[in-house]
């Protein structure tokens, strides 16, 4: 299958890719000293810098599409924040995206659209801000829906090593696994020049380097049908699922690996390109999304899904039914997520239904 072609697809990468470069330079500025003081001003102006960038390509060459994003403008305009602004406006300098505040604050506004029209766009511009902290893994992740359905997905993960630099961690062996496998949040490894994972629907899902160098070569989804031999990957943060209850799915299904935690929408290109079986985000109370408990947005999922589902795996709420896009900005007919490579999503469904007593 030829790599897949749309004039969507084409700006898409270009903006996500550029977006990834703003990203990669603010992360690489983030000192011990930011880190000791917990203090968030990089993922902040990483942040407003991604979504200002993909909103500016996309708004020029599709004015009538809405983005959904999920930044506003409104307190960077505040004047106590005209130095935040100005950090902001140099480094979009920095990659030849020259533009006044009011100019970055009008693109970063044109992200606030609707979830409401036949065609718009979602947007994360870091999807994972606790890993791009940590200087871990992290995503830009965009996609375009059509008729509430996904459409094209393109997600920039700038610390996940590219499948041409796999023999060069096997060396350095940071994170890979003695099959092969890449499955590590860790991005210090010398190798992780990052990829751009990208798909149309119905056209495959394909990966490049991050720089936009290289071909782009097709990827699938594991060959894995033994759920005890299955790796699992899930999020560092205990707040976004339930470690306890993965744990005791895991070991229902017989699986004796501990799993790997990865910040971000990384996890769902792991599973897309093989390096991991399944993804499990399970709701930390056991009621429905819509009496309490937390609402999946939009923006998290909808770039990641299409990439799996066009790598050949599934992608379902906890109770097997499909991701619902027809309810604005977030997933409120759904909850909880499992994500896998499809030849093992009945078993893990199974499992992840007795444990949360679903019905
Ligand atoms: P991850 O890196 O996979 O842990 O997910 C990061 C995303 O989790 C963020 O972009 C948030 O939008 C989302 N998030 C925030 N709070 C929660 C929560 N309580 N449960 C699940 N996801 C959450
Ligand atoms: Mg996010």
């Amino acid at each position: 299958m030829p790599a897949p072609e749309s004039p969507e697809l084409a700006i898409a990468l270009d903006a996500v890719r550029l977006a990834a470069r703003v990203c990669r330079n603010v992360q690489g500025s983030i000192s011990d000293d930011v880190l000791q003081k917990h203090d968030r001003t990089p993922v902040t102006v990483a942040d407003f810098a991604a979504q200002a960038v993909v909103c500016r390509a996309l708004q020029a060459a599709f004015p009538d599409v809405p983005i959904v994003g999920e930044e506003d403008a409104a307190e960077l305009r505040q004047p106590e924040n005209a130095p935040l602004l100005e950090r902001i406006q140099r480094e979009l300098a920095a990659v030849n995206v020259d533009g006044s505040p009011d100019d970055i604050c009008r693109w970063i506004d044109h992200g606030n659209g609707k979830a409401d029209s036949p065609r718009y766009w979602t947007l994360d511009p870091i999807d994972g801000t606790k890993g791009f902290l940590r200087g871990e893994q992290y995503a830009v992740s965009l996609a375009l829906l059509v008729d509430y359905r996904l459409e094209v997905a393109v997600v920039g993960c700038p610390n996940l090593p590219s499948a041409q630099n796999r023999s060069r961690i096997r060396e350095n062996s940071g994170g890979q696994q003695p099959d092969g496998r890449i499955l590590t949040n860790s991005a210090t490894d010398a190798s992780a020049d990052g990829v751009l994972q990208f798909a149309v629907r119905g056209q495959g899902a394909w990966q490049r380097p991050a720089d936009g160098t290289g071909d782009a070569v097709p990827i699938h989804v594991s060959p894995t049908t033994i759920p005890a031999e299955a790796r699992l990957c899930e999020s560092v943060e205990k707040k976004h699922t339930a470690h306890s209850a993965s744990a005791r799915i895991a070991a229902d299904l017989g699986i004796t690996r501990e799993p790997v935690r990865i910040d971000s929408q990384a996890k769902y290109a792991v599973v897309a390109r093989g390096d991991a079986d399944f993804y499990l985000r399970l709701p930390r109370s056991q009621a429905p999304a819509w009496e309490r408990g937390y609402v999946e947005k939009i923006w998290d999922h909808a770039g990641g899904a299409l990439l799996v589902e066009e790598a050949g795996g599934r992608v379902t709420d906890v109770d097997g039914h499909p991701l619902d896009w027809t309810h604005g900005d977030a997933l409120h007919a759904n909850r909880g997520l499992i994500v896998t490579n499809g030849r093992l999503h009945d078993a893990v469904l199974a499992a992840v239904g007795v444990r949360l007593d679903c019905r």
